[in-house]
């Protein structure tokens, strides 16, 4: 028969294509193309399975003509992308009364009852949608054939063509489904996806000799390990044998005889095969195969399914045998993978209860017993005993709490609230912003409305990567940088054209910022140094006094701290750029929040609980975060700024003794107007001088700008001119561009995004039309008034691959992101710079 585009015969020259005919379609014609048994196939073409489903029925009689009289055919779906799905095969059409009589002659009748029943059920059940336990075993084909006509009022159809019909009717009609069509566009299916169908000649697989089915690969699923996984079952078919705890094994059976100890040229066949397709199809696949009378036929391959870490080892492997090239290994991975490989999992397969969602707020999952308190999360972690740490809000109090605890989970607060930026920067799971909690701090319960209440100690489990919060403990994949993972990321380094910096606030997270390989610290957020409780005090104790000496004094005992961390910090960075933000603390982080925290800070600075009360009183902001923070508690009270700027020029000396000069880079945050950069940075040169007057030794540094506020965006090309960096904040500048609060946000978030407000929370992926228009006109006149201005983001989504697109595109020199991010970022950049979009 001549090709005809609806109904093509699979041959090495027929024109098959995936966007035509579907992904197994091109996948059998590859095959064939390697002479390798395939049995007679033919593809039918998204159009006529789109019209099929519609009512329309293709050539039969033309379609049948390619086979031969008697074969029995197999139907399998095509989409264009194997993950996309499509309805299950459907296997022995053409059986009927005739069939099973000569079957039932030449290998017995109980191989012609298995396969005419199995035939009249999927023909029943899965094309007509008749009741299944009509058919339910114990069951003989006579009278599933009584049960089927009592049903239908007409006989089982005999004819191949009537069977054929309805069966690739049924399957067009399933892939147009609603839920078919929702788990496909889920999976990134466009709208009007279409739906090939491949029918094949069948190899029986049940008669004499060696005869049977099998599904065979190279590779395991969970870690992407060369080694020969699959079953084989005698007087099978399809993949019987995966289900079947009798089947074989394929080489070595501990519990007797493999098929390699029985049929050692088939398997032998079966990884030349292998090896062929894997060089000639550029990737590792699952082959189903069978037996007939020894015969070896290749009945289809399929992308090996497999974990992210099965993912990433066998792109690497590919690459490193030289059968894809690097770049490709480096496409074929989707960034965000990697997050399953830094943080344990939940493993997929295991049962879970879920008890509500709340926002995905640093990657990972993580079990342990409930604590209300950052105390109680350290008490329990010295005794080895893993907590979920669960708060309303987090504060810069709960930091240790946070740091001991397996997880976070909190009521309200979104992607950049404290307890995400922290939780991220600490590699500890989080779900913020779980609305649907109810917290009593002092019954210590936890209640869900419409669920059991949860108290102190019961064991729960948070997923920090889809913000699911569930009941009990849920069992895990370990996490696994090594290997593949690592090699990945140097590829990725060789490939990419933009900088990737760390945002990293203290020795330990430079320390982990440095093994994932980093261009340098994009952002140290020094109010983070103060976290350690001796420190937090006498922070506290300067933001507290109204005495001009007593702060004096305070600010003299944090200096050697802030240089001692810096000293580490330019050490660890050997050489590289370190960018070290000036004091930015929104001042209500920094205050306790409730009578114990009150009481303890009373005792510390020797005052009356009353005189702290009031003092916390007077320093009560009704807008913490529009309030006195950055670089206007640097202008109000310019000590702290000098205690910075010395700690840091000191530590520049001292970092610099007998290696290369260490170059600081100095950023001034929350800048709004040209005169704020004025005033801090003559009191930064004028201490410069100084520190360089008492040492005797020359340094150099650079100073520049967080841009966070609209304003600042708007008056680059003026704050330019004293700046050798902008460095944009998206988290405050898109909190200040939307009027969105970083804190509050969480609340609302997903009724806004479910309803297609925002295509996406701003605040995880950069809001190109708004937020980005004030980056390129920020970028464009600081970059005029300043050509070669350094330029970079360092808010959360410097960590986002669309936002790392937008970066790159608008010419910044880098991004910057948590440590934990970093190899998702630097992933990204690759792809986009092999891809040069
Ligand atoms: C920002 O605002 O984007 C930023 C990085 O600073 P922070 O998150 O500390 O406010
Ligand atoms: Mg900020």
């Amino acid at each position: 028969m001549p090709d005809r585009p609806d109904i093509v015969q699979i041959t090495a020259t027929a024109s098959i294509k995936k966007d035509m005919h579907g992904n197994r379609a091109k996948c059998l014609q590859r095959l064939v193309r390697l002479d390798l048994p395939v049995p007679l196939s033919v593809a039918l073409s998204f159009d006529t399975v789109r019209r099929l489903a519609q009512g329309y029925v293709p050539d039969m009689c033309a379609l049948s003509a390619i086979f031969e009289k008697g074969d029995l055919l197999s139907v399998r779906s095509s989409s264009e992308a194997p993950d996309w799905g499509g309805p299950g095969t459907v296997l022995n059409i053409g059986m009927n009364d005739a069939v099973a009589a000569r079957i039932a002659e030449q290998h017995g009748q109980s191989a012609a009852d298995q396969l005419y029943l199995s035939f009249i059920r999927a023909y029943a059940v899965d094309v007509l949608r008749l009741d299944e336990d009509l058919f339910a075993d114990p069951i003989t084909p006579r009278i599933a054939l009584a049960h089927f006509e009592d049903e239908m009022e007409e006989p089982f159809p005999q004819d191949v063509e009537t069977q054929l019909t309805e069966v690739l009717r049924s399957m067009a009609r399933a892939w147009e489904g609603t839920s078919a069509r929702l788990l496909r566009q889920a999976k990134g299916a466009p709208a009007d996806a279409g739906l090939g169908l491949v029918v094949q000649r069948m190899a029986l697989s049940i008669g004499k000799e060696e005869t049977g089915a099998g599904v065979l690969q190279f590779v395991s699923t969970d870690t992407g390990e060369p080694q020969i996984t699959g079953r084989y079952l005698p007087q099978s078919q399809g993949r019987a044998a995966l289900s079947e705890v009798d089947a074989q094994f394929i080489e070595t059976d501990p519990r007797g005889t493999a098929l390699e100890d029985r049929c050692p040229d088939q398997v032998a066949a079966l990884r030349d095969a292998g090896h062929l397709i894997r060089t000639r199809l550029r990737e590792e696949m699952q082959i189903e195969f069978t037996l007939m009378e020894g015969r070896l036929a290749i009945l289809d391959a399929v992308r090996v399914p497999r974990s992210a870490r099965a993912d990433v080892r066998i792109a690497v492997d590919l690459a490193e045998d030289g059968v894809i090239p690097r770049e490709e290994a480096l496409m074929r991975i989707a960034p965000f993978t990697l997050n399953q490989m830094m943080h344990r999992q939940l493993d997929p397969e295991a049962p879970r209860d879920v008890l509500t969602r709340g926002i995905a707020a640093a990657p990972g999952a993580a079990t342990g017993k409930l604590v209300f308190t950052a105390a109680a999360a350290q008490a329990a972690s010295s005794q080895n005993e893993p907590c979920i740490l669960v708060r309303r809000e987090t504060s810069p109090e709960d930091i240790r709490g946070m740091h001991a605890a397996e997880g976070i989970l909190t009521e309200r607060g979104g992607m950049t609230s404290h307890a995400a930026v922290i939780a991220r920067g600490l590699g500890v799971p989080c779900v913020s912003g779980a609305t649907d909690l109810q917290l009593d701090h002092r019954k210590k319960t936890l209640t869900v409305p419409g669920r059991r209440v949860f108290h102190e100690g019961d064991i729960i489990t948070i997923d920090g990567s889809s913000g699911q919060v569930l009941v009990g403990a849920v069992r895990m994949i370990e996490p696994d940088m090594s290997g593949a993972f690592a090699t990945l990321l140097k590829w990725a380094d060789a490939a990419r054209d933009i900088g990737i910096r760390a945002n990293a606030d203290t020795p330990e997270d430079a320390r982990l910022a440095q093994t994932f390989g980093v261009d340098g610290i994009g952002l140290c957020r020094t109010e983070h140094m103060f976290f350690d409780p001796i420190r937090l005090t006498v922070m506290r104790e300067m933001i507290f006094t109204e005495d001009p000496e007593d702060r004096k004094a305070a600010l003299e005992r944090l200096l050697p701290m802030q240089r001692g961390d810096f000293i580490e910090l330019f050490k660890l960075m050997q050489g590289q750029p370190v960018c070290i933000r000036l004091f930015d603390p929104p001042l209500h982080e920094f205050l306790p929040g409730d009578r114990d925290g009150i009481r303890a800070l009373a005792e510390a600075l020797d005052l009356p609980v009353s005189r702290v009360a009031a003092r916390i009183e007077a320093l009560q902001e009704f807008n913490p975060m529009l309030g006195m923070r950055g670089v206007r508690l640097g202008i109000t009270v310019p000590g702290i700024y000098d205690m910075q700027a010395r700690a840091i020029f000191e530590a520049t000396v001292a970092a610099s003794e007998g290696g290369d000069p260490v170059v600081p880079e100095i950023m001034i945050p929350l800048v709004s107007a040209k005169r704020e950069v004025e005033l801090i940075k003559d009191r930064v040169d004028a201490v410069a001088a100084a520190v360089r007057n008492e040492t005797g030794v020359n340094f150099t540094y650079r100073l520049g700008v967080m841009v966070e506020t609209p304003r600042a965006a708007l008056r680059a090309g003026e704050i330019a001119e004293h700046a050798a960096f902008l460095s944009f904040g998206t988290n405050d500048l898109t909190q200040m561009t939307y009027g969105l609060s970083r804190d509050d946000a969480g609340r609302f978030m997903s009724a806004y995004v479910n309803q297609g407000v925002y295509p996406e929370d701003p605040f995880q992926r950069l809001d190109r039309d708004g937020v980005g228009e004030l980056l390129l006109l920020g970028s464009a006149r600081g970059r005029a008034a300043r050509p070669g201005i350094t330029l970079s983001i360092c808010g959360e989504h410097g960590g986002d691959p669309d936002s790392i697109a937008f970066s790159r595109s608008a010419g910044f020199d880098y991004v910057s992101c948590s440590p934990f991010r970093v190899p998702v970022a630097k992933l990204a950049a690759a792809q986009l710079s092999i891809a040069d979009i």
